[in-house]
């Protein structure tokens, strides 16, 4: 008995010392900001429009212009200051056309295929022998010179696709290799010119085209860029086929046979440079007017679906956070600006345009919030290894937790574009979300709006728009640092 009463009297005192102290300062605009969103968000209809009435939105492409357009129209209806587009240029347009493709010998089999973005034509149908060629970066290449005329290119060995292996939490764990994963040793640029080199390589060699593997179960296909930073067509064509028809060849090949393939890709080319936009507008700050906080999301998409986890969930998020903050009435302290990007699938371009466009800014963003994984619930932020900001940040996440966000995360991630802002300094956060399907969804022809998950969006833009308006209100700016490059791992893709 005494012992037990020694053990309630301990809980007792464990559970006073957890309890803060004072209540959080945000808490009340917090509450109410997730009251406003939560009886009249408008996230469904926005994002619905977004998918089925606008569709696609590569960059470059009159559908994205239409949704600048559309999203700077929304954010004016909504009473936010300021609703313009910033434009910045692209070397070239590029318009998809059809792709079809089949296994001719050693007997006929359909296969299922997409260009990649920026990819040239075939200029008609191509038949060639199928040959793997082993290289991680062009000084691998030495030894298939001679070898590659009027043959079709496949450039890694087939993916370990189980569809029915455990799904990881967060979408950002489930991504290795590819989106939203720890950060690399190697850039996106320097890849991106690793990809050019060996594409003119391919093309001066006299290849015909390069097939590359999907990575993805049940037929769905994956879609990226071959043409660098500045929009540039690549050299040969290139696609993306189904991980089956990958798997496939590779069989095929392994049997020692002359394995012949017939591929037609048409595409066009819009001869640049060409205007492209970030949609931007904002809440004007009180006191602290000149300080930003940015909640950011990109617009752009790849256009195989309709671009709906990836990324107008971000999108969407972002123009309620804009509707629900304004709808409170109170003026921040600090200003908080909404853009939409552009260009972010090939590079992280709009912000980065962005940046270049605005480089006074940066010494007076208080901090940049992405919301860029797809559907599911936002359960965390990056810190991007500033720690120096933990204890600033986590008594801005204390009241979002009535919201369901956990703990914050230190995580460096890449692949969004919080790292262009988070590189130069700037305080930058990234939602970290549960998995929902977006490694499955994003890129493919399945990215549509019936993938999305309603509470759960409702949620992202509760505690996107809570954290934004605490950045805003914070009595201290916080402060800019360059983080240590990550230690280098191996990339896996
Ligand atoms: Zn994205």
């Amino acid at each position: 008995m005494k012992k037990l009463l020694l053990f309630l009297m301990a809980a007792a005192i464990l559970q006073a010392q957890l309890r803060p102290t004072q209540p959080s300062p945000y808490r009340d605009a917090d509450r109410k900001i997730f009251a406003e969103v939560e009886k009249n968000n408008e996230l469904m209809a926005n994002l619905e429009y977004l998918c089925d009435m606008i569709g696609p939105r590569l960059t470059g492409s009159d559908k994205l212009r239409r949704a600048n357009e559309w999203t700077m129209g929304r954010l004016k209806d909504y009473g936010l200051d300021r609703p313009h587009l910033e434009a910045w240029t692209i070397g070239s347009g590029w318009l998809r056309g059809t792709a079809s493709a089949r296994i001719v010998e050693p007997t006929a089999l359909p296969m299922t295929i997409a260009s990649a973005g920026w990819a040239a034509a075939t200029n008609g149908p191509i038949r060639g022998r199928v040959i793997y060629v082993k290289a991680e970066r062009p000084a691998d290449l030495e030894k298939y010179k001679g070898q590659l005329k009027g043959m079709v290119v496949l450039t890694t060995e087939p993916a370990r696709v189980d569809p029915n292996a455990p799904v990881a939490p967060d979408a950002d764990q489930s991504l290795r290799g590819e989106r939203g994963r720890e950060e690399v040793n190697i850039p996106f640029e320097e890849r991106m010119r690793l990809r050019r080199q060996m594409n003119d390589f391919y093309k001066n060699e006299g290849a015909l085209a390069v097939l590359r593997e999907s990575s993805k179960e049940h037929g769905l296909l994956n879609m990226t860029g071959s043409g660098g930073t500045n929009y540039q067509v690549s050299a040969v064509p290139s696609a993306f086929i189904i991980h089956e028809d990958y798997a496939r060849l590779w069989r095929l090949l392994e049997h020692k046979l002359p394995v012949e393939v017939e591929i037609d890709i048409k595409n066009d080319v819009k001869p640049g440079p060409i205007e492209v936009y970030n949609t931007v507008a904002e809440i004007t700050g009180g006191e602290k007017a000149e300080e930003i906080v940015i909640v950011g999301a990109h617009l752009d998409s790849w256009d195989l679906g309709a671009g709906a986890t990836d990324n107008g969930t971000g999108s969407s998020v972002a123009l309620e956070a804009a509707r629900a903050i304004h709808a409170l009435g109170v003026k921040p302290k600090r200003t908080i600006r909404f853009i939409l990007f552009a260009g972010e699938e090939q590079g992280l371009n709009g912000s980065r345009a962005y940046i270049k466009a605005h480089p006074d800014e940066l010494d007076k963003i208080q901090g940049v919030v992405i919301h860029d994984t797809g559907t599911g619930r936002v359960k965390s932020f990056t810190l991007e290894g500033r720690y120096d900001l933990r204890e600033a940040l986590d008594k801005m996440a204390e009241p979002l937790r009535e919201a369901g966000l956990e703990e914050l995360s230190m995580r460096r991630t890449s692949g969004s574009d919080h790292v262009p802002f988070r590189d130069a300094g700037v305080p930058a956060f990234f939602g970290i979300q549960d998995a929902a399907e977006y490694r499955k969804t994003h890129h493919s022809q399945s990215d549509t709006f019936d993938k999305i998950r309603k509470a759960d969006l409702e949620q992202g833009a509760k505690v996107v728009a809570a954290l934004a308006w605490n950045l805003a209100e914070y009595p201290e700016k916080l402060p800019r640092k360059k983080v240590e490059p990550a230690a280098p791992s191996r990339a896996t893709q």
